[in-house]
């Protein structure tokens, strides 16, 4: 299965959405930089400014209605990412301020980190499965309270107005969804920052609510890794009796067995080796196939109802296609650098799908975020220190961790 059993990275969303549509004739949304907070609100953001981030308040290149926040960004493409005050817009109306507690390190990070998708922006901080706490709100805001648990994800806006927006799904926005980082604010100009920072302020549309529970840490994953899982078992209605394969066994792989598992599906692991069979029945997966194992592969000859392919490097998915039965969908939510093969006769031997799916809609997020708590689901994750981005960074590359790094943003002074 290519250069990492069970390697996981999904999409190129940035440069895929900027290739779907120009923002050019994009409506500015949001109150034009004015903000009416609560006093209360205003308070609580004071107090704050006036702790950890004092210094980036009064950061002499701010400009007018911007604060900066203590981060860690990547300047180019081949140093390590090192501390930076990164800027962030004064809260609007709409806007709630999360003081970021963990952020998960997605495979994407390091991909954008090190421009290998070709569309990065310097200085960069990554970082886009992040959990927090509020500590102001706009006056506008009703989702969140203050002190509550907040979640972001991938995206921190869209258009709002089009058909996928309508219908919640954000993250196929016609005119492309702004991404948490490496990307444009919708004013057109903005540089968006993510969550290896102390503090992200984000319009509430695009705010999540977490409940409050003890592992923390554990959650943040689940705003990318579990969401991008959870949409296409829904969309595909995945449950009780499904028979899913899930192909590699890593950040998405891990969630993908978990969520297909507490659905009531009967799981399939595919994978390159046998080094994972162990942890792999520990998460409830019924049958493990390595997948360069023709027998083991015929085996499992049209049994699956639905097969969800997390990995991007490149691997053989017509012999993972034959596993489908009559009518069955494959979905691919890993992205590979160079184009699959594909060949013809598997898909129409027995009247096989195959899609694709990218990460989830605001209302989804919300949706698989109580599932996750009403089934207990979170991350296996590794926290680390923010000095440690790095090194994870290249563990990641390795594939030596079981299965998310984590950072613990309280590090991060
Ligand atoms: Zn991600
Ligand atoms: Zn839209």
């Amino acid at each position: 299965m290519g250069r990492h059993p069970g390697f996981t990275l999904h999409v190129a969303r940035s440069a895929w959405t900027r290739l779907a549509a120009s923002r050019d004739g994009v409506a500015i949304q949001g109150e034009s930089g004015v903000a009416h907070q609560a006093p209360q609100a205003r308070d609580t953001q004071r107090f704050h400014a006036s702790g950890i981030d004092s210094q980036a308040d009064h950061h002499p290149c701010t400009e007018k209605r911007m604060t900066t926040t203590r981060a860690y960004a990547a300047f180019d493409n081949t140093s390590p990412l090192r501390p930076f005050d990164a800027p962030r817009r004064e809260a609007r109306a709409s806007d709630v301020t999360i003081d970021v507690l963990y952020c998960g390190i997605c495979h994407s990070d390091l991909h954008q980190a090190r421009n290998e998708w070709r569309n990065s922006k310097y200085p960069m901080v990554p970082g886009h499965e992040i959990v927090g706490r509020v500590v102001a709100v706009g006056d506008k805001v009703t989702k969140v309270k203050l002190g509550q648990l907040a979640g972001v994800g991938c995206m921190v806006d869209s258009c709002r107005e089009c058909a996928a927006c309508k219908r919640g799904l954000e993250q196929y926005c016609e005119k492309g969804n702004t991404q948490t980082y490496n990307d444009v604010d919708r004013d057109g100009k903005t540089p968006t920052y993510g969550g290896y920072s102390k503090r992200i302020v984000v319009e509430e549309r695009f705010v999540l609510t977490i409940a409050e529970q003890t592992k923390l840490e554990a959650v943040a994953p689940l705003l990318c890794a579990g969401i991008t899982t959870y949409s296409p078992l829904r969309h595909w209605k995945v449950g009780k009796g499904s028979r899913v394969g899930v192909v590699g066994l890593g950040g998405l792989g891990h969630m993908a067995v978990k969520i297909a598992v507490a659905m009531g599906a009967e799981v399939t692991l595919f994978s390159s080796s046998e080094r994972k069979r162990e942890d792999a029945k520990r998460l409830g997966v019924h049958d493990y196939v390595v997948s360069s194992d023709r027998a083991q592969m015929r085996k499992q000859r049209s049994r699956l109802d639905f097969v969800i392919d997390t990995v991007s490097a490149e691997h053989d998915i017509a012999s993972v296609l034959a596993t489908l039965r009559l009518d069955g969908t494959m979905v691919l939510v890993g992205a590979p650098e160079n184009p699959l093969a594909l060949p013809a006769f598997p898909l129409l031997m027995a009247r096989r799908s195959i899609a694709g799916s990218g990460i989830g809609g605001i209302p989804e997020t919300q949706e698989m975020l109580d599932f996750c708590v009403e089934h207990q689901l979170t991350a296996d994750v590794e926290v680390v220190p923010i000095q440690q981005v790095n090194e994870a960074y290249e563990r990641l590359l390795k594939a030596d961790v079981r299965y998310r790094f984590v950072i613990d943003n309280a590090t991060l002074v």
